[in-house]
């Protein structure tokens, strides 16, 4: 079956046991309470935009009306209720789809008060909708309708779209991430659950009106450690505790259960308090986006995407001083294009960067994984090799210096470039830092220049320590 096919119809089943769910949970013929539904099928269409197509609409209309036919509705309050359930998640549809992706995905500080938008248009919707189907079909009020049926909805969506929107996808990196921290038992992640937990326990102590915001500090700790997703998760979690523990006297109020503007008023805080770790969590997620490209642009020369010259010695000197303690050996190379002022001269600046990023890319595919190359000057790169001796070394920088001279550099124009590299090697072991390293292997590169260049030389130290 065309995927997009099978992904219309597994929303409409989804969309169809949703209801099912929802009739269920609902008391007599009334306005379900828990309509995980609507939210579904939004949240569906938004996160994974592929689904957005009319065959979804179709199917999702079909596991509406399927559900209500299956379980004895009559046919106009199918059509009606059902009416008002596609109405609203066409008009949550119409907000979020205008939204950044980042936004839709709960990514940035002000992403919850979309989120809010986008409920508050769809509940809306609802309302307006009960305000004509409660009088009609469950002998209501118009104000009476309007007010439960948004309550309602603005609790359903913003209890499970949250959820649906910051899904992870199975194939993607953020779902191997997640799924990669969520085996890590360490303190820092067990202390936050444990909190949440405790203070679930104490709220329950505690009781009356204030006890449902007993466990916000551990949900506010909770979203500054995980991820938007797993916060999503744990928001929900809390939310279903708190209704449920209301509705089963587990959580006491001091007001009467029985009187339905005190369940929505309930309904309504405990909602809200559960938007709280999602706007941390959403301004943790920015903030860590923010971090991940500052540190991009420390960390990586912007032309080639190579490492920086001041990262590649930390992080080179730090395995070194690993490697010393097992006496492993280690070897540095630096490897220079040769008479690259006269392609600058012959080409243009602009042919000239072009020849050192196709050489970086070159050169990054030619070494091992464990090896770390980096851009320290203009047209000049640096290799650290771990566990390599000199000879070793000597045989990768023959293969280096076989692509890279090999390597064609066609401009935009269709003129071929081609350049020859020389390269120093040195290696050693039990070696004190990359400096001293580095020193030998420009000796070395040196002495590849003057003995005429397109060669590789090793430093005279490597040299004599092999020979001994
Ligand atoms: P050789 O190494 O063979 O001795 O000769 P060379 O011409 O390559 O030598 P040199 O190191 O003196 O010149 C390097 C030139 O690279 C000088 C500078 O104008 C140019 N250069 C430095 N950085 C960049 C860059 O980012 N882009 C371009 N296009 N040129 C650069
Ligand atoms: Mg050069
Ligand atoms: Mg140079």
């Amino acid at each position: 079956m065309r995927p997009v096919l099978s992904g219309s119809l597994g929303l409409g089943g989804g969309v169809f046991l949703l209801c099912l769910f929802g009739i269920f949970t609902r008391p007599g013929l009334d306005v379900a309470t828990l309509w995980p539904a609507n939210a579904f099928m939004l949240g569906m269409l938004v996160r994974f935009p592929s689904l957005a197509t009319w065959q979804s609409w179709v199917a999702a209309a079909a596991g509406f009306i399927l559900a209500d036919a299956a379980t004895g509705a009559g046919l106009v309050p199918n059509l009606v209720l059902n009416g008002c359930n596609l109405g609203a998640v066409a008009a949550g549809y119409l907000v979020f789809s205008r939204l950044d992706v980042r936004d839709r995905r709960l990514r940035r500080p002000n992403s919850v008060l979309f989120l809010l938008m986008g409920v508050g248009v769809m509940a809306l919707v609802s309302g307006l909708g009960g305000s004509i189907a409660d009088p009609m079909l469950f002998g209501g009020t118009p104000a009476g309708g309007l007010t439960f049926w948004f309550v309602t909805e603005a609790v359903n969506a913003t209890a499970f779209l949250p959820l649906l929107l910051t899904l992870p996808r199975i194939d993607g990196v953020a779902f191997r991430r997640w799924r990669a921290n969520l085996g890590l038992p360490t303190l820092s992640r067990a202390l936050p659950l444990f909190a949440l937990a405790v203070s679930a326990v104490a709220a329950m102590a505690i009781g009356g009106p204030g006890a449902i915001a007993v466990p916000v500090p551990a949900l506010l700790w909770c979203a500054l450690t995980f991820g938007i997703f797993s916060t999503a998760c744990l928001a929900f979690a809390y939310g279903a505790w708190a209704l449920l523990s209301i509705r089963f006297g587990v959580l006491p109020l001091v007001a009467d259960l029985e009187d339905r503007s005190v369940l929505l008023s309930a309904r309504a805080g405990v909602t809200l308090i559960s938007l709280s770790p999602l706007f941390v969590a959403s301004v943790m997620a920015g903030r860590n986006e923010l971090v991940q490209r500052l540190r991009l642009l420390a960390e990586r020369d912007q032309m080639t995407g190579l490492l920086n010259r001041q990262t590649f010695f930390d992080r080179s000197n730090e395995d070194l001083r690993l490697l010393a303690r097992g006496s492993d050996p280690a070897a540095v190379m630096m490897v220079d294009i040769d008479h690259f002022k006269s392609i600058n001269d012959r080409y243009g600046h602009a042919a000239g960067d072009q020849v050192i990023v196709a050489f970086a890319s070159v050169l990054t595919r030619s070494v091992r994984p464990m090896d770390r190359v980096a851009r320290i000057g203009g047209e000049e790169f640096a290799v650290f090799l771990p566990r390599c001796a000199a000879d070793q070394a000597a045989s990768f920088a023959a293969g280096i210096q076989r692509v890279l001279t090999g390597t064609n550099v066609t401009l935009q124009d269709g003129v071929v470039i081609r350049a020859t590299v020389s390269i120093g090697i040195h290696a050693g072991s039990g070696h004190d830092d990359l400096h001293h390293l580095l020193r030998h292997a420009d000796k070395a590169l040196y002495r590849a220049k003057t003995g005429g260049r397109d060669r590789y030389e090793i430093s005279v130290a490597a040299r004599a320590a092999t020979a001994a």
